[in-house]
């Protein structure tokens, strides 16, 4: 999700969660920073609107492909290898512990989960860890209530975070895979240009092997594991992901509906056999035909069970 105006949609799109709330957007478009209580009372009504299902907020991503001019960022030749996400806040740590405190004031009136973008590094877990831990003896010094055991998880978008997802995982509670910029990175190919759209495929088996090697990472540290790029809605990668082990996908409400009905239809077994075979594969046309044929079996299978 991106504002308030969404949340009646997800709610009555069936969602278990929301899992992932972008928050650049609250700073985008306007000519200065939402301030704390402007912040805490739209993740504040986002919790209550959803009534129990737990919210992914994730700490704004400005910078990349989502500038935010206010906030003194340079120029960059570029911007999507530059001064974006967590990099950004933590050096930037006034704005940073100011959303950080809008969130874990929120965590007093539901299940809320903190999230970084952009993670490279162990070190920029650890930092960020830390300014989560000043923000909440603030608090507790202040007498403001917020949960203490509100998780702490990073988005996995960036090939360094996946390579070294086993150091990560003991750092944090949860990981969500960015498909989005993690294809752009690990296939070296602009999200943004349509001349290497073909690349922009998380179908390739590069992504695939680099998705399999997070999840396992992660399962082998006992944390879960979702996955909050597009590549999660689309019904044509649930098996894989399905099988690969994956604990949550998060997508537009629209897809809600449509997925679970898919998802229904699948079996957690055939999909986990299929899954190693597919990642296997020398290319995305492969994995794009095979997982074509594997679900047209396995609706076979469905319909001869009526
Ligand atoms: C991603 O990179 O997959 C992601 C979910 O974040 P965004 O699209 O906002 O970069
Ligand atoms: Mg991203």
């Amino acid at each position: 999700m991106q504002g308030l105006q969404e949340l009646g949609n997800i709610v009555n799109s069936g969602a278990e969660e929301v899992g992932l709330f972008r928050t650049e957007f609250l700073y985008m478009n306007r000519t200065q920073a939402p301030d704390e209580d402007e912040q805490y009372g739209i993740y504040r009504e986002a919790v209550a609107g959803l009534d129990g299902r737990p919210l992914v907020i994730r700490t704004m991503d400005i910078g990349g492909d989502k500038p935010v001019p206010y906030l003194q960022q340079p120029h960059e030749a570029n911007p999507n290898l530059g001064w974006r996400g967590l990099r950004f806040c933590l050096a930037n740590t006034e704005v940073f512990h100011t959303q950080l405190r809008a969130i874990l004031r929120a965590s007093a009136h539901g299940p809320v989960r903190v999230m970084f973008p952009m993670v490279s590094t162990v070190d920029e877990v650890v930092a960020a860890r830390r300014e989560v831990d000043t923000v909440q003896a603030q608090l507790k010094q202040a007498g403001l209530d917020f949960d203490p055991k509100t998780q702490v998880g990073i988005m996995v978008e960036v090939p360094a975070a996946a390579e070294t997802a086993d150091a990560l995982a003991a750092q944090v509670d949860f990981f969500s895979i960015g498909t989005n910029d993690l294809t752009q990175y690990v296939m070296a190919a602009d999200r943004g240009n349509p001349k290497v759209a073909d690349l922009i495929d998380p179908f390739q088996p590069a992504v695939l092997r680099t998705i399999q090697r997070t999840i396992r990472a992660a399962k082998k540290a006992g944390i879960w594991v979702g996955m909050c790029g597009a590549m999660a809605g689309d019904p044509m990668a649930a098996p894989i992901l399905l099988g690969l082990g994956l604990d949550e996908f998060s997508m537009n409400a629209a897809q809600v509906p449509e997925f679970k009905l898919s998802f229904s239809q699948l079996s957690a077994d055939a999909c986990a056999r299929f899954s190693e075979e597919a990642v296997a594969l020398d290319s995305a046309g492969q994995v794009r035909d095979r997982t074509a044929a594997f679900l047209a079996e396995q609706a076979a299978v469905t319909n001869g069970k009526h």
